[in-house]
């Protein structure tokens, strides 16, 4: 069946392929301390709207760590990620150097930072991304693997040629 537009209802999927560069670690002591604090965070999700809880945690170069939990909006585009939340409070407290993301979804899901958060943690110099759930080992990721080619600070600067 089609709508009145013409397109089809029906979203062409993309075969789903696995994470390159996945790792079943064991954690570092400050990584296992991003996960709890994580952990901690989705518990304070407001997530009315998806009844999907994340919490992240933000692992600042100087070993600060900062919690954040995704917030949604009755206007939903205003939602917020669990992890840009979490970067964003790194930065008001003065840190602009991240070396780690933890991201704690839902029991039984691998999930996965958004594009948009992949952007946010690249500006950050996020290294390791640590994806978990309350149950089940948690997954180290190289960074790169999740954002090879990142919108370059360089463009948004207007440095490059041209310019
Ligand atoms: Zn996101």
């Amino acid at each position: 069946m089609r709508r009145a537009s013409g397109r089809s209802a029906k979203r062409a999927r993309r075969p789903r392929r696995p994470l390159p560069a996945l790792r079943r670690p064991h954690l570092s002591k400050e990584h296992a301390r991003l996960v709890r604090v994580a952990a901690r965070a989705r518990r304070r999700a407001y997530a009315p709207y998806s009844q999907f809880p994340v919490g992240a945690a933000v692992l600042a170069s100087d070993g600060t760590v900062y919690a954040g939990c995704n917030v949604e909006n009755a206007s939903y585009g205003l939602a917020l990620c669990a992890e840009r939340v979490a970067i964003h409070t790194a930065v008001a407290n003065g840190r602009r150097r991240l070396t780690a993301v933890a991201v704690v979804g839902p029991a039984g899901i691998t999930l996965t930072p958004c594009g948009a958060c992949r952007q946010v943690m690249e500006e950050f110099g996020v290294q390791n991304v640590i994806l978990a759930s309350p149950r089940g080992a948690p997954t180290l990721v190289a960074f790169p693997a999740l954002l090879p080619s990142p919108f370059p600070q360089v463009a948004a600067r207007g440095r490059h040629a041209g310019l």
